[in-house]
């Protein structure tokens, strides 16, 4: 699929006019400070987003986001506050589009990413995935969690129960 063009670093713009015919191929590592909303959700401890995206022009004509985002962050624990450290890791397959009608036109498999201006921003690409692939609220393992739970079977049940994020569902009544 792609004629391995080597990679570069992540800038902090690409040319959508451009970005796709050129094929653009961008892998590396993000620091926090490229990111808007997931610091926010993270408390102090590891940190560490390595990302790769290839742009390109797929079947009619559709410009192509593909990838995969692999990181390590902390977050609290929702039952000990505690930090908990995560792994994430998904795959990218986006098509650009304009609006929400061509969104709806996309094949299963491939989210849209709406966007009407010239300028996008790697990093926010990036940062998207990793919103949808965390966890709704994260746990340590029950022996790990550092508070003593007063009624240890109730609780148990609950917190072995891992919802699925709200957007893991859309993505699931999409296909
Ligand atoms: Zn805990």
């Amino acid at each position: 699929m792609n004629d391995s063009a080597p990679f570069e670093p992540f800038p902090h713009y690409v040319d959508a006019r451009k970005v796709f015919s050129q094929k653009g191929n961008f892998s590396g590592e993000l620091g926090k400070e490229k990111f808007d909303r997931l610091p926010s959700l993270l408390v102090e401890g590891v940190f560490s987003v390595n990302a790769e995206l290839r742009f390109s022009i797929g079947d009619r004509g559709r410009r192509m986001i593909e990838g995969n985002v692999d990181a390590q962050v902390s977050v609290a624990c929702q039952r000990c506050l505690k930090p908990l450290e995560l792994t994430l890791a998904d795959d990218i397959r986006l098509a650009l589009v304009q609006d929400e009608e061509a969104a709806e036109k996309l094949d299963n498999g491939i989210d849209p990413w709406i966007e009407a201006e010239y300028r996008l921003n790697p990093a926010q690409i990036v940062e998207e995935q990793l919103l949808l692939s965390m966890p709704l609220a994260a746990y340590h393992d029950e022996k790990e969690c550092q508070i003593e739970l007063p009624a240890p079977r109730a609780n148990g049940a609950l917190a072995a129960k891992q919802d699925p994020s709200p957007f893991a569902i859309l993505k699931e009544l999409k296909k």
